[in-house]
């Protein structure tokens, strides 16, 4: 299997992500965690991204995109994957399309964990209690939403015209959240 998890920050994107790509057995690949491991080992990549993470803004297209082919290419990616806040805009998933094609394969979902907006933005704020991370402050989610709104939500269209894409009610318990996830990527 190999899919891409697009939905609003605070949707729970990365918790269902490990549990879904537990389940199908191949590695879930945020390239927000990857970001930020960068960030914390004080590498060029991540003196690079840092600027724009604690901001909300996107890191550049070039440098995210080189980031995620290398990791397309490891080995452990070569059966399937599950790619968690890539592509976030249009060029990436032309991008995305443009990897895959070079390594011979292909998506087999977009799938979308829809939530509501107040209730994403509670979440992002409790979660910024519990982990601490910088880019969970009131001003830095109401940009990265806007970066959402602007440049991720019609990704949805994208992946509708290539008939990928399955939508997941993300709201509620996370067990169920998950049951949802599963149920739906089995029709895949
Ligand atoms: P996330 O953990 O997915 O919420 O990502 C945290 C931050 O990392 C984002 O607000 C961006 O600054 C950066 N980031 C993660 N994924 C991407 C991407 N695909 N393109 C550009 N920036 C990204």
């Amino acid at each position: 299997m190999r899919a891409v998890l697009l939905g609003p920050p605070g949707a729970g994107k990365g918790t269902q992500a490990a549990r879904l790509a537990d389940r199908l057995g191949v590695p879930a690949i945020s390239t927000g965690d990857i970001f930020r491991a960068n960030v914390k080992g004080g590498t060029e990549l991540g003196r690079k991204a840092q600027e724009y993470m604690s901001t909300g803004a996107l890191v550049p297209d070039e440098v995210t995109n080189a980031m995620v082919r290398d990791r397309l290419e490891q080995d452990d990616a070569a059966a399937g994957f599950l790619l968690d806040g890539y592509p976030r805009n249009p060029e990436q998933a032309v991008e995305l399309d443009t990897m895959l094609a070079d390594l011979a394969v292909s998506l087999d979902a977009a799938i979308e964990i829809t939530a509501d907006v107040d209730e994403v933005t509670t979440r992002l704020l409790k979660r910024a209690q519990i982990e601490g991370r910088d880019d969970d402050t009131e001003p830095v989610i109401r940009k990265r939403l806007e970066i959402y709104a602007a440049s991720t939500a019609p990704l949805t269209a994208y992946y509708q015209g290539q008939s990928l894409l399955v939508q997941v009610d993300g709201m509620g318990d996370v067990d169920d959240v998950t049951a949802r996830l599963i149920a739906a990527v089995d029709g895949k």
